[in-house]
This record gives structure tokens, sequence and C-alpha cells, in this order.
């Protein structure tokens, strides 16, 4: 076990190394687009963007130790209970992407439709603003819990390294299409995840709530009917906004909110709702008072 995991470290830090160079070159874009932003008066306020830096310094300084960790361990110990491996060969890698594309939708979707889980994702989607430092707007908390998403992966057979590494490349794919200064692509916001496609993402407009969680592919919004075109001009954030640049505010709030919701329980079941239901869910007698939840309403 300990060997295993001293080779996953190895393994992980040199394919690592690739995906290290592609996001530095898109940190690089993302510093370039904030002086442009500045220096043409298109940013006034910096406040979002200084939020967006430091939850990414605290993220980076967390995946690098302690999260980093927790994935090895965790699915290295998974994969010991598997007897089986899926080798290390081209169409592996193929079909490890595609696999872990698939798990990212799902993974995307449990998150803002369980309020526990959009309790970590909100933080993602509370800013008004849209651009590439929003890409860094990542929960603390995120790779706390998303390696038990992976953990199908492992048991159909993929390697750790491998499974780790393609959904890796799924989320920093995702840092380039946070920004305004591309329209549309045609044909490419059908299939891919484009700038266009994401902004229906982060939109609080009613038409746009909950569409669009494909991480590279849109075949899976078409597919489980979650597809949406960009048709309107988006609204950036949640239906009830944050009002807020404090990271740490941005990272607890909606922890809290629960934990209060939970606090006025009448009985356990009210409470699994409040904690395992849709944000905005109330018990049916409260099914008509105003949500304390910070979710985007649907
Ligand atoms: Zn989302
Ligand atoms: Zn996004």
């Amino acid at each position: 076990m300990f060997e295993n995991l001293e080779q996953r470290f190895d393994e992980l830090s040199s394919l690592l190394g690739v995906l290290e160079y592609i996001a530095i070159i898109f940190f690089l874009l993302i510093v370039l687009e904030t002086a442009w932003d500045i220096y043409t008066k298109r940013r006034a306020k910096y406040k979002e963007t200084i939020a967006n830096f430091s939850i990414a310094l605290v993220n980076a300084l967390l995946e690098r130790t302690l999260y980093g960790a927790i994935f090895i361990i965790c699915l290295t110990l998974t994969e010991s209970f598997i007897s089986y491996k899926i080798p290390l060969t081209w169409w592996s890698w193929a079909l490890a992407l595609l696999a872990a594309d698939f798990t990212y939708y799902w993974m995307h979707r449990f998150e803002h439709e369980i309020r526990i889980l959009w309790a970590n994702h909100i933080v993602h989607h509370s800013s008004p603003e849209y651009n590439l430092s929003t890409s860094l707007r990542l929960a603390w908390v995120d790779s706390l819990i998303e390696w038990i998403f992976l953990v199908p992966m492992i048991v159909i057979g993929f390697d750790v390294t491998q499974t780790i590494v393609a959904f890796l490349f799924i989320v920093v794919y995702q840092t380039w299409i946070h920004t305004e200064k591309i329209g549309k692509l045609k044909f490419l916001d059908h299939i891919l995840n484009t700038p266009s496609v994401h902004r229906v993402h982060h939109g609080s407009n009613r038409k746009y709530l909950d569409k669009n969680y494909g991480g590279v592919l849109m075949i899976w919004d078409h597919l489980f009917g979650t597809y949406q075109a960009e048709e309107e001009k988006v609204k950036y954030g949640v239906t009830v906004p944050l009002e807020t640049s404090n990271p740490l505010t941005i990272n607890f709030k909606e922890y809290w909110l629960i934990a209060k919701d939970v606090r006025s329980s009448k009985n356990i079941t009210d409470a699994c709702g409040f904690i395992f239901g849709r944000p905005g869910w109330k018990p049916k007698e409260n099914k008509r008072s105003k949500g304390k939840s910070l979710e985007k309403v649907s």
C-alpha cells in the first residue's frame, strides 16, 4: 500500500507537469485580461477580482498539500479492493477522458441540485462579474469531497493516476471559457463547453438556471435535457445576491444558512430536506415563505 502510494505521487507529479504548463499559460492570460480591463476601465471595482485571487491562493496551497494527498490516498485505497485494471494505452486515455467528462457532468449537476453540495459550488457562482479570474473562484472545501465522484472510475478499473489527470484536464480546460471577450462560436457552441455556453451556466436569468453542466463536451447536456443556448443577455451571479467580497463569507455563508435552517427544523425529515433537498427546498407549510438560501431558485 505505502509503496503504491509513493509510486502514485511520483507518477502524478510527472504527468501533472504537462497540465501545470497549461495552467501557467492560463494564469498569465488571467493576469493579462485583468490588467487590460483595469487599463481600459472596464473593471471599475476590484473587490471581486481581489476575492477571486485570494480564494485561488488558498486553494493553490491546499491542493499542493492536503487535497492532493486526500485524492491519492482515498482513491489508491479504493483501488486496493479492485482485482482488475484497464491497461495504460492511448485508447484507455481516450476512454478515461470521456469517463471523466461524464463524471464531471453528474458531479456538477449534483452540486447544483443537492443543497449541501451547492453550499460549496455556490462559491463559483456567487460573483456578479464574469471574467477569466472567475475560473479561480472555487470553494476551499471542493476537493475534500470531489474525490468521491471519481470512485466509480476506479471501480470500473481505470488507473488512479490516469483518473486524476483526466479529471484535472476537464477542470483546467474550463479556465479560458470564463470570458465575455469571445462571442458565439457557431457549431462549436453545440458540441463543446465554450465561452457562450458557460456564460449561460453562470446566468441567474430564469431560462438559464441549472443549464449547461458539461465540462468539455456538451453531449451530456443534450442527452439529459440540460442544454441551453445563449439567447438573452446574461445576468451573472445567484438570484439572491451575496453582496460581499469577503472570501470567508463567500466560502461559508451557505453552510451557515443550512445550519440555521436545520436548527429551526421541526423534525428530522425537514432537517434532511434542508441538507439534501434542492436548494430552496422548504417544508410543505412554509413553501410560500421567502427562502433564506443563496440558491438560484428554479
Ligand atoms: Zn456550476
Ligand atoms: Zn464557471
